[in-house]
């Protein structure tokens, strides 16, 4: 599955991506991700062409690109997953919200 699609476990609509390869992952895994890009996502999403979605973590080695916009992985938000967050997660997902969480209010 590729593309605008729905959550199986919270029927949420979500993007469907493919991941790219990255520094401690194989890529090539299906990941939903928000709908919406949203700036609060550390999930850096593209289009392959005119096909498919392709998503990849963003690190301080390589940051957003002008031709990706940043998502929330669906599993930060899947409602039918919550209890599963601390496996689930990717590293880093949950101190990136902690970090967000104590930031004063405006910045
Ligand atoms: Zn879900």
């Amino acid at each position: 599955m590729n593309g605008p699609g729905r959550c199986p476990d919270c029927s949420e609509a979500v993007l469907w991506t493919r991941t790219q390869p990255g520094a401690t992952t194989a890529g090539g895994k299906q990941m939903p991700v928000s709908r919406r890009p949203d700036p609060a996502g550390n999930t850096a999403v593209r289009r392959d062409g005119t096909t498919a979605w392709i998503s990849r973590r963003v690190t301080d080695a390589q940051p957003l690109m002008g031709y990706e916009r940043l998502h929330m992985p669906h599993q930060a938000t899947c409602r039918a997953h919550q209890h599963q967050l601390p496996l689930e997660l990717p590293a880093g997902v949950a101190r990136l919200d902690d970090r967000r969480r104590n930031r004063p209010p405006g910045r």
